[in-house]
């Protein structure tokens, strides 16, 4: 007889858990709007929610879906990737030091210079392009965490996870990696040494750009997870269930997704690699790109479907290329269906670190030779 003890992740996307509705046979998951749970005769709660804020069915059956991809104990939705990032950093003790790259999400960032600030945490951001920064970075005893981006938006270097792991432990830390951009399908940080992951839903996950969700994922239910569980109720970080539920509809795809958009981008990258309008392509699935050699041994399922383009040129060059897209759609987010192209430095403000003639393509699951000739159209404008 056959068991689902050894089901794949891929399968549990699939089928949304294996969700059959006990009452109705249904095979898609119910919606539970209901923000309160009754009590039965003995006045003990009938389900395993009392009140929304700290737990409801629909957000049960996501978190389980999204610990199995990640390969975790446990996981939680909260409402929007930074939600789930600043609720991770409540519960970084005062008077620690935090590290992150230099260059990285430009959200994470900015809160991670408000809290320098307003809480007594110091912050380190490091060179991920340098592979002995972070070792050089953290301070044994006092670094209580180390936050990582595996493929570094928006040049997509590579940070090592194993040696990050390595690093991290050794001084006592806690190493939280922000998985958005690789996916579990592309890469899974925990069976590296990743304590904590976290995901801007949003993206990828999601898959449809239609959907502001976010999700924590930890290693092991200890009291670090307690308390990322309390500052989701308290301050009160959490999505609506039907955020919830389409989050969850959309995850059924996410490895048939995010495996075209790889293959796109591999595609792109390699056409344009060397164009003569462009100074680089960055794309780590390249032999060419400095973090290759560490992304083939942690990345098994694709290198991802994120690139950058350097134009030649500078802003007013690479602004014209975006405009110029006639099926890239000129707009900021990644990891929907649809490709889009945008003027990184523009969206980041002008105190932005990113190169000023950087292109940043989320690649979707178009035709792959509808993508190249456009991108061929744009660039033969200028
Ligand atoms: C978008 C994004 C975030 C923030 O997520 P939101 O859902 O927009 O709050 C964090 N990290 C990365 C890598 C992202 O792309």
């Amino acid at each position: 007889m056959s068991d689902r003890n050894n089901i794949s992740p891929r399968t549990i996307a699939a089928q949304a858990g294996h969700f059959i509705d006990p009452e109705t046979g249904g095979v898609s998951p119910p919606i539970h709007p209901s923000t309160t749970y009754a009590r039965d005769a003995d006045y003990e709660l009938i389900g395993a929610s009392s009140y929304s804020r700290t737990a409801n069915p629909t957000y049960a059956q996501l978190e389980s879906v999204a610990a199995t991809l990640e390969g975790g104990a446990a996981a939680l939705v909260f409402a929007s990737g930074m939600a789930a990032i600043t609720a991770f950093f409540e519960t970084v003790p005062s008077g620690t030091h935090v590290c992150a790259p230099h260059i990285m999400y430009h959200g994470t960032q900015d809160w991670l210079r408000r809290i320098s600030e307003t809480r007594k945490i110091e912050v380190t951001f490091f060179d991920a392009g340098d592979p002995n920064a972070l070792a050089d970075a953290v301070r044994p005893g006092e670094t209580s965490a180390v936050w990582v981006e595996p493929l570094v938006n928006p040049t997509w270097d590579i940070i090592d996870i194993v040696k990050a792991a390595t690093i991290a432990h050794d001084a006592g830390a806690v190493l939280a990696v922000d998985n958005t951009v690789a996916t579990p399908v592309c890469m899974r940080p925990m069976e590296l040494g990743a304590d904590i992951v976290m995901h801007s839903a949003t993206k990828f996950l999601n898959g449809h750009s239609d959907v502001m969700a976010g999700l924590l994922i930890t290693r092991e239910m200890d009291t670090r997870w307690e308390e990322i569980k309390r500052a989701r109720l308290l301050i009160g970080a959490i999505c609506g269930p039907f955020e919830a539920w389409l989050l969850l509809r959309g995850m059924r795809t996410v490895y048939l997704r995010v495996e075209r958009s790889s293959e796109n981008a591999l595609k792109i990258a390699s056409h344009f690699d060397g164009h003569a309008k462009l100074d680089a392509m960055l794309y780590p699935g390249l032999p060419g790109h400095p973090g290759h050699d560490i992304a083939r041994v942690q990345m098994n399922g694709g290198f991802g479907g994120m690139l950058s383009l350097l134009v030649s040129g500078g802003a007013d060059e690479a602004k014209r290329v975006a405009t110029a897209c006639r099926v890239f759609v000129p707009a900021t987010s990644l990891g929907g269906v649809e490709s889009l192209i945008e003027h990184r430095s523009t969206v980041e403000g002008p105190e932005s670190a990113v190169p000023k003639n950087l292109l940043r393509v989320s690649v979707g699951i178009e035709d792959a030779d509808d993508l190249i000739g456009d991108l061929e159209s744009a660039l033969a404008a200028i």
